[in-house]
C-alpha cells in the first residue's frame, strides 16, 4: 500500500475510522490499539485523501463539445453558449446533468464537490434544491454555490436578458438556500456559498450585497475572476479599475473568498490576494481548452493564497475527471515553472488540502487523526501502470483516471469502481437521451 500522508507519519499499517472520522493511523507492522468491526484490505491500493473539486458547472454536461462553441476563446464561447443554456428549462434534464457530473467526479476519486450554478430559468428556480438532493442521494459532500447574474446586454453586460434575474429575487433566494442547506459545522455534508457569476454579468450592487449577506450568514463567496485579458479590458472600461481593485471596492478581498481561474494577476495583485487570504481555484484543463492562460500558482501560494483545483464546467473541459485535472496541472505548471519546481505531491496537495482551504474547511483534505474519513483508493493494475516505480507518482504520471474505492465520512460510496446505488449504464443512456432531446429542441 502507498498512502499520501505528511512525511513525518508512518501509515504503512493502515487507518482506523470511527463515527466518520480517522481515529488512528497505524505504523507498518503494527495493529490497531482499539477493536475494529470490519477490515478492508488496502494492500494493493494507492490511498489519497478524497479529492475536492472547487469549481464546476454541472448543467454544462448537456452541452459538451457544442459544435458552435468549440475552437473559441472565453467571451465568444460564452456569447455562443448563453442563448443555448437559456433553453435548459427541463428539470429532469437538469437533475440528470447534476447526477452525471457528480457520478463522474465520484468515479475519479472526488469526495467533495462545489458547483457554481448561475442559471435559474422558469421551471428550475429550485436548482439548488435539486443539487442538494442529488448530492445527498450519492453521499457526497457539496458546497452549493448559489450563483447569480443580473447584468444583461441591455445594461452593458455580456449575457442576454433571457438568463439574468432580478437582484432582489436573487438575494431573497440566497437567504432561503442558506437557511435550508448551509451547515457550517465539522463534518458538514452540505454548505452554501454565494457566487455572483463574474464582473461582466453582475451589477456592482449585487457584488456588494452578496458580500454583506455572506458576512451576515457566515458563508463563503465565490466568483470567476482574472480569467482573460478581455475581462481586464472590460473592468477598466466599465469600472475604471482592474478586477482585483473591483473586488476590493466591493468588500470581497477577505478570507471568505475563493476565485475561479485567477490567471491574469500582476505581482502587486498577487501579494494583496495572499495578504487577505483569498483562495484561487486553478482550472488547468479549461484554461488550456479556452487558451485563457496559466494561473500563477506558485507565486500565489508563496504570497499566502490557497491554491485548489477545479475541473470547471463541462463545456470547457469537457469531462468531470479531477484526476485528469491533477495530471494536467502537473503538465502545464511544469511547462511554466520547470520540472523540479512542481511535483506530483504538489498537484495532489492542491486537489486535496488546497481545495479544502478554498472551501474554508479544516476537517477534510488530509489523511490525519481527527479529519473526516474521506478516502480515494486507486489500483495500479491497468496496462498504463505496468512497470511503474513510485506508486504515488505513477498515479499522476501514468494517468490514473478511475478510483477503485471511495469512502466519504466513513461510508463506502464506490466499490470496485462502481458507485453504490447508481446504475451507470442507465444513467449514461438517460443523460444521453436528455442531451440529444435538448440539442434537437434548439432547432425547433
Ligand atoms: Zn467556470
Amino acid at each position: 500500500m502507498a498512502i499520501l500522508v505528511d512525511e513525518t507519519i508512518n501509515a504503512g499499517g493502515g487507518l482506523v475510522t470511527r463515527s466518520g472520522k480517522i481515529v488512528e493511523i497505524i505504523a507498518s507492522g503494527q495493529s490497531p490499539s482499539i477493536e475494529v468491526d470490519e477490515i478492508s484490505d488496502a494492500g494493493s491500493h494507492v490511498v489519497l485523501p478524497g479529492l475536492i473539486n472547487t469549481h464546476h458547472h454541472f448543467y454544462q454536461t448537456l452541452t459538451r463539445a457544442h459544435p458552435e462553441a468549440i475552437n473559441k476563446e472565453l467571451f465568444d464561447w460564452l456569447k455562443t453558449l448563453y442563448p443555448v443554456w437559456a433553453k435548459i428549462v427541463n428539470r429532469d434534464s437538469f437533475r440528470l446533468a447534476t447526477r452525471l457530473a457528480l457520478t463522474e467526479l465520484l468515479m475519479s476519486g472526488c469526495t467533495t464537490v462545489s458547483d457554481h450554478h448561475y442559471l435559474y430559468p422558469t421551471g428550475i428556480e429550485d436548482a439548488m434544491d435539486i443539487q442538494a438532493d442529488e448530492a445527498t442521494r450519492i453521499g457526497m459532500r457539496m458546497t452549493l454555490n448559489r450563483g447569480s447574474m443580473d447584468l444583461s446586454v441591455k445594461d452593458g453586460g455580456l449575457p442576454p436578458d433571457s438568463v439574468v434575474q432580478d437582484r432582489q429575487d436573487i438575494l431573497a433566494d440566497c437567504e432561503r438556500v442558506i437557511n435550508a442547506f448551509h451547515d457550517p459545522g465539522e463534518g458538514a455534508m452540505l454548505q452554501v456559498a454565494l457566487a455572483p457569476c463574474s464582473p461582466f454579468s453582475v451589477t456592482t450592487e449585487l457584488m456588494r450585497e452578496s458580500a454583506d449577506l455572506a458576512s451576515k450568514c457566515n458563508c463563503r463567496l465565490h466568483t470567476h475572476l482574472g480569467e482573460t485579458h478581455d475581462e481586464d479590458a472590460y473592468c477598466i472600461e466599465k469600472f475604471s479599475c482592474r478586477p482585483v481593485d473591483y473586488l476590493e471596492e466591493n468588500g470581497w478581498l477577505n478570507e471568505r473568498t475563493w476565485l475561479a481561474h485567477g490567471i491574469h494577476f500582476n505581482d502587486q495583485e498577487i501579494s494583496r490576494l495572499g495578504h487577505h487570504g483569498v483562495g484561487v481555484c486553478h482550472c488547468p484543463t479549461s484554461n488550456m481548452v479556452l487558451a485563457s492562460g496559466q494561473c500563477r500558482t506558485l507565486e500565489l501560494e508563496q504570497a499566502g493564497a490557497s491554491v485548489g483545483l477545479g475541473v470547471d464546467g463541462s463545456a470547457s473541459n469537457d469531462n468531470s475527471n479531477l484526476m485528469e485535472g491533477v495530471r494536467h496541472a502537473l503538465m502545464i505548471n511544469r511547462l511554466t515553472y520547470g520540472a523540479a519546481a512542481v511535483t506530483h505531491k504538489d498537484v495532489l496537495r492542491w486537489a486535496t488540502e488546497g481545495s479544502a482551504k478554498c472551501l474554508g474547511r479544516n476537517d477534510i483534505g488530509k489523511i490525519d487523526i481527527g479529519y473526516q474519513a474521506d478516502l480515494a483508493m486507486y489500483t495500479l493494475d491497468e496496462l498504463r501502470f505496468s512497470g511503474a516505480g513510485d506508486a504515488l507518482a505513477a498515479l499522476v504520471l501514468c494517468g490514473a483516471h478511475r478510483a477503485d474505492r471511495v469512502m466519504i465520512g466513513g461510508q463506502w460510496t464506490l466499490i470496485d469502481g462502481n458507485p453504490l446505488g447508481i446504475d451507470v449504464a442507465r444513467l449514461r443512456a438517460e443523460h444521453e437521451k436528455a442531451a440529444r432531446e435538448f440539442a434537437g429542441s434548439l432547432f425547433k
